[in-house]
């Protein structure tokens, strides 16, 4: 899945896209997707039908309608063909305050609305190094598995270490199995094993492969790479 933050405008799309869709069917054993900003859903409803590459948007509000100046309704998002949507990424939590239970609101509102939420999770490097990795998780994970098992079979998890965001620094796949398997473990506990489970931070062809090699990532949520049709591509044939 890729995520192109707030990058783009109609002309370099149309490539971006073009390409995708000339692409994808060399990589038949992969779901692709991209999230793309709420102003060019419209362009990726046109452009990626019947392609196979699904779309959807990088947040949503936890409103079904109603006077909410510049928020999105999950309904709208679902009025373009949209099947994903990002809750909880690292940046909107640090930069819009969003919090674990907000979060979990936006998913739920998703859900409801027939999208599937990608539910982003990660720890920050000061976390990670104070060995507070798994009771970060945990805390954002709380009010999302307080969804319920049958909720929570429709969603998708991403962890994204926070240091791992953009930063060219991706986790080992040691590292990042071990969080993956923590999860999984979680979702073991509540019935939802098969949930699926993305990595992201700093994915590129050249450490895809053996990221997805480990047996608790599912795949990945990529966001620079995800900007060259090529590359991504590459990612998805890993
Ligand atoms: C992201 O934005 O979710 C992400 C993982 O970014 P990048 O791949 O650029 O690190």
């Amino acid at each position: 899945m890729g995520n192109w933050k707030m990058h783009g405008n109609q002309a370099a799309n149309a490539v971006l896209l073009d390409g995708l869709c000339a692409g994808v069917t060399a990589v038949p054993n992969c779901d692709v997707a991209v999230c793309v900003p709420f102003p060019y859903l419209g362009q990726a409803n046109a452009s990626l039908q019947g392609s196979g590459i699904s779309w959807g948007a990088q947040d949503v509000s936890k409103h079904e309608q109603g006077a909410y100046t510049g928020e999105v309704a999950p309904a709208m998002l679902a009025d373009f063909g949209c099947t994903w949507v990002l809750t909880g990424h690292s940046e909107r939590r640090a930069m819009h305050g969003e919090t674990d239970q907000l979060v979990a609101d936006k998913a739920a509102a998703a859900l409801n609305a027939g999208l599937t939420p990608v539910v982003c999770v990660g720890e920050t490097l000061d976390e990670q190094e104070a060995g507070r990795t798994q009771d970060v998780i945990s805390r954002q994970l709380a009010p999302v598995l307080a969804l319920g098992a049958p909720l929570l079979a429709r969603i998708v998890l991403a962890y994204e270490p926070v240091w791992a965001i953009g930063t060219g620094r991706t986790a080992t796949p040691d590292q990042a199995q071990e969080v993956h398997a923590f999860i999984r473990a979680q979702l073991a506990e509540l019935g939802v094993p098969q949930v699926r489970i993305l990595y992201g931070g700093s994915v590129k062809a050249s450490n895809a492969a053996s990221l997805f090699a480990m047996p608790d990532i599912d795949g990945a949520l990529v966001g620079g790479a995800s900007l060259m049709a090529e590359e991504f591509l590459r990612i998805a044939a890993a």
